[in-house]
């Protein structure tokens, strides 16, 4: 997802559950991941190339350090940590096709609209159809420069990030749900991870 969503994302989810300060840092290590040395060989902080068990097992790292941080009082590495999860988590609707999937299921029918959107429907996240894009460098570098992506389109294959994303709403009305999805999920990863902390580690982790 591009940067600006990524932002609107933390604040939608967590904007009035945390402290200016938590949910700064917190969205800074969410967008760092972007960053080029967090775009080459690092598929599991973008979902990218198929690499779900990969992902999620940063994402219960990152859950575990943050949770282990606050043991120990250190809020800052918690923000942080947690921070990095959630940029994989909102990759998720952005870069696989379970929107597609979702909106499938209304083959015909009026989908509802995107606030109603199921981030969590276990027959989906599970499903064999599940696919995320595939990053074919160096082609797919040219699908970010306005100039070479028609070209980059024409020579990159249809299960290539370039042809499956939903990094923006230039890809049409199935980003909404992307990012109305995300949102969601966010807060969802948010509560499991404050689920059965002691009050103390809680109340460390949401001011600030
Ligand atoms: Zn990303």
């Amino acid at each position: 997802m591009l940067t600006e969503y990524h932002i609107e994302i933390m604040f939608e989810s967590l904007g009035d559950h945390l402290g200016t300060r938590a949910l700064s840092v917190m969205t800074t290590a969410n967008i760092k991941q972007d960053q080029f040395a967090g775009q080459i060989g690092h598929d599991e902080y973008h979902f990218d190339n198929n690499a779900f068990e990969k992902t999620y097992a940063y994402i219960e790292e990152q859950r575990a350090h943050a949770i282990s941080s606050l043991q120990k009082q250190d809020a800052l590495s918690a923000w942080t940590a947690f921070g990095r999860m959630t940029h994989s988590i909102q990759d998720f609707y952005a870069h696989s096709n379970y929107i597609t999937l979702w909106l499938s299921r209304f083959d015909g029918r009026t989908p509802p609209p995107p606030p109603e959107v199921d981030p969590v429907d276990p027959g989906l996240i599970h499903s064999p159809d599940l696919r995320s894009g595939k990053v074919y460098y160096p082609l797919e570098i040219l699908y970010f420069s306005r100039r070479w992506r028609s070209l980059s389109l024409r020579l990159l294959p249809k299960d290539s990030h370039a042809w499956m994303n939903l990094d923006s709403p230039e890809q049409g009305f199935k980003f909404e749900y992307a990012l109305q999805a995300a949102i969601k999920r966010t807060r969802i990863e948010y509560e499991k991870t404050m689920k059965g902390l002691p009050r103390e580690l809680m109340h460390l982790f949401v001011s600030g």
